[in-house]
């Protein structure tokens, strides 16, 4: 039993995996009677935690459903678990502290909220069309999420370039990543567009399918017309969205 904002709240964590990875998820309330171990589940609307390392929480968007078809957890995943559970102890010692930590985090999300308008530190905001756009195929690590420099598309396995986990070449995220063009003022400011920030774009628009085409991909930025666009002190695209809406 958690305080969060005065009212008791129960929290459970448990860990999930899939054939990559393991990883710690804390569900809240109603969520935790919805699994059991051993059931492969389809959850949705999970939210990215950081404390020591990066684990899982239920958010109130979360859904449960048991998976038709069973999740195969290799050995050498499941094995992980053997050093996780050593951990156990400490970990329920700093649970008190998550659980502290969660309630601010809570109050930040509302923060954070009210404060969507407001500017934030070391970003600048361009409003305008974009007026070159190159891009290029890039997949991402299904575990780590790094995008990778070299990538065979028609090999077999591939070594993670960041977490150096060898996988599948087909279980890589397609993504792609390249520099958006932009004016401001007088100048033509060319900003580096992440993979991760594109993905989010897309799937924000629903707009997916347009990674199977590169030039197609490249082709929409030139036509949506009016984008805002918030970059850093890098000239690293961090939100992109259409003006439109
Ligand atoms: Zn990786």
């Amino acid at each position: 039993m958690v305080n969060v904002h005065g009212t008791p709240k129960e929290v459970k964590d448990c860990h999930v995996a899939d054939h990559t990875k393991k990883i710690k998820l804390s569900l809240w309330g109603d969520l935790i009677g919805q699994v059991a171990q051993g059931v492969s589940c389809v959850l949705t609307n999970l939210a990215v935690r950081e404390w020591d390392r990066l684990y899982l929480t239920s958010t109130k968007e979360t859904t449960i459903q048991v998976s038709e078809e069973e999740v195969q957890v290799p050995e050498s995943v499941a094995r992980l678990r053997l050093e996780v559970d050593q951990q156990e102890e400490v970990e329920e010692q700093e649970e008190e502290e998550v659980a502290q930590e969660e309630e601010v985090d809570q109050q930040e999300e509302e923060e954070v909220e009210q404060e969507e308008e407001v500017e934030q530190e070391g970003l600048t905001t361009v409003r305008g069309p974009v007026c070159g756009v190159k891009l290029a195929d890039q997949r991402q690590c299904s575990s780590c999420h790094k995008g990778q420099l070299a990538f065979d598309r028609n090999a077999k396995n591939h070594r993670c370039e960041a977490c150096g986990l060898l996988q599948r070449v087909g279980s890589y995220v397609q993504g792609a990543n390249g520099t958006v063009e932009v004016n401001k003022g007088d100048v033509k400011l060319p900003l580096t567009l992440t993979s991760t920030v594109l993905m989010t774009y897309l799937s924000q628009n629903d707009l997916q399918e347009l990674l199977a085409d590169v030039q197609l991909l490249e082709e929409h930025f030139l036509e949506v017309g009016l984008f805002v666009i918030q970059y850093n002190a890098n000239n690293e695209v961090v939100v992109v969205t259409t003006g439109n809406v």
